[in-house]
């Protein structure tokens, strides 16, 4: 307790220190003419490689027949840069390392938030935007305190010190706060939390001014102001999954956000607004969510986009990811193991990707539905009712019924990572892992300050050239 008390006084003493800087060193309010970006977006698609933005792209191409924003919009009028992702010790990064990074512009060790490897503490891109006078928005489909948000306003050396950023959230005040995590803002005693003290957060937040929303229905309701969002115990639903009446989407949640920033403020925003379910549906192999979670942030990044055609010359958007989730991408493969000669040889053709519209469910609904004991009736059942089509190969039908790993880096959800093989199996979209991996990521920057973003650099150099772009810096 000792420990979380001196890293919540650290955060409290760093924002101390931001908000008593001399007059001076307060930054005038970004204007175009200053080549600083009044209102910036930074769309965050967790987990997602440039095999993800493909296969979402054709899916729209082909089974829509609908644009893709981020490419057809963004990366088509605006820049494109390729990034390099790892952490300072680790080829492969987290989320907490990543952000880091893309928010504080240093390497970072896996887990370390807002804090870099050679043990300084970095400003962050937001931090500098508050000292503008900014308005901050931070938007997640994770619970609101994991660690891609938390980094880009929060310096702990662990990201599952939850209460430490919930805390330091409190008193840095974002004028929007959205996501999951609705557990560890309730006291103790209450059904559903997860906190280790009585302190009722939600409680706090709206005496401090804020309104809560914990429905789709009540974050629509008109209003201005503060908001706090809190729309699931843990992580928001996937797509396939999702209530559409009663949970917001991401593109719900981001149409709330700029309307929030916006209301009368005459210095701008600085909104940072994540997509965690594709990192998720990576995680377990399920390329269906991945395709409909990304289309739902592709939509989110429309609403910037036409928020950008009404405010060109003060706007900037920026479209990345943190790491690459999956090792992911159509191939070609075996249709069984009894041989390897031609004729027993398919590549993925657009039937396969087609064949992914007639997935109703997400991985991790189905592994639910079948529970920790399945048997061998339920599999078949589930495959009936939810795969209809699709062929479960009987070494993986006995590996989900004996709960058995079916290769080495496929181990986070046995069941749903083998359901993820057997769709690979069906569609030749092949998976090499079930976790992180260090292949480049894209990033598309469309509107001011959006040629810095070109070329080939590291994710700390990113951080850098947003930062100084924030600090209206003319140079990288
Ligand atoms: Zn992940």
């Amino acid at each position: 307790m000792r420990r979380l008390l001196r890293y919540v006084g650290f955060c409290k003493n760093l924002l101390f220190i931001v908000l008593l800087l001399p007059a001076s060193s307060v930054q005038s309010q970004p204007r175009a003419e200053s080549g600083i970006p009044k209102y910036v977006f930074f769309f965050l698609s967790d987990g997602a490689g440039m095999a993800h933005l493909e296969i979402a792209r054709q899916y729209n191409l082909q089974v829509r027949n609908e644009d893709f924003v981020i490419v057809d919009k963004i990366m088509k009028q605006g820049s494109v840069g390729v990034m390099t992702t790892h952490a300072a010790d680790s080829l492969s990064t987290d989320s907490a390392a990543a952000a880091t990074a893309l928010a504080g512009g240093c390497k970072a060790n896996l887990g370390a938030l807002g804090m870099c490897a050679d043990g300084t503490t970095p400003i962050s891109a937001m931090e500098l935007a508050r000292r503008r006078g900014m308005r901050l928005g931070l938007v997640t489909t994770a619970p609101v305190y994991d660690a891609s948000p938390a980094a880009f306003v929060c310096h702990v050396p662990n990201r599952r010190d939850y209460s430490a950023i919930i805390d330091h959230y409190f008193d840095l005040a974002p004028y929007v706060l959205m996501g999951g995590g609705k557990e560890q803002f309730l006291p103790k005693s209450q059904l559903g939390s997860r906190r280790i003290d009585e302190t009722d957060m939600i409680a706090a937040f709206v005496k401090k001014g804020y309104r809560f929303a914990d429905t789709k229905e009540e974050l629509e309701r008109p209003s201005s102001g503060k908001l706090l969002g809190l729309f699931a115990p843990i992580y928001m639903s996937f797509e396939l999954d999702r209530d559409k009446n009663r949970e917001p989407s991401v593109y719900d949640m981001t149409r709330a956000t700029i309307r929030l920033l916006h209301d009368q403020n005459p210095r701008g925003f600085f909104a940072f607004i994540e997509s965690e379910n594709i990192d998720s549906a990576a995680h377990i192999s399920d390329i269906a969510s991945v395709i409909h979670d990304y289309r739902e942030f592709d939509r989110a990044v429309g609403l910037a986009y036409d928020f950008y055609r009404k405010y060109p010359r003060d706007t900037l958007i920026i479209v990345t990811s943190d790491h690459e989730t999956g090792g992911l991408g159509f191939t070609q493969a075996l249709k069984d193991l009894t041989s390897t000669k031609a004729s027993n040889q398919v590549a993925g053709t657009s039937a396969d990707l087609k064949k992914l519209q007639f997935l109703d469910i997400s991985l991790k609904k189905a592994a639910q539905i079948l529970g920790p004991h399945p048997s061998a009736d339920a599999v078949d059942k589930l495959m009936r009712e939810h795969f209809p089509g699709f062929v479960l190969a009987p070494e993986f039908k006995e590996a989900i019924v004996k709960r058995q790993p079916v290769s080495r880096t496929m181990f986070l959800d046995l069941t749903a990572n083998t359901l993820g093989l057997m769709v690979a199996n069906n569609t030749q979209a092949y998976w090499q892992t079930a976790t992180h991996t260090n292949q480049p990521v894209l990033v598309a920057a469309l509107g001011v300050g959006a040629e810095r973003f070109r070329g080939y650099y590291d994710n700390a150099d990113f951080g850098r050239i947003l930062k100084n772009l924030i600090a209206g810096k003319p140079t990288k």
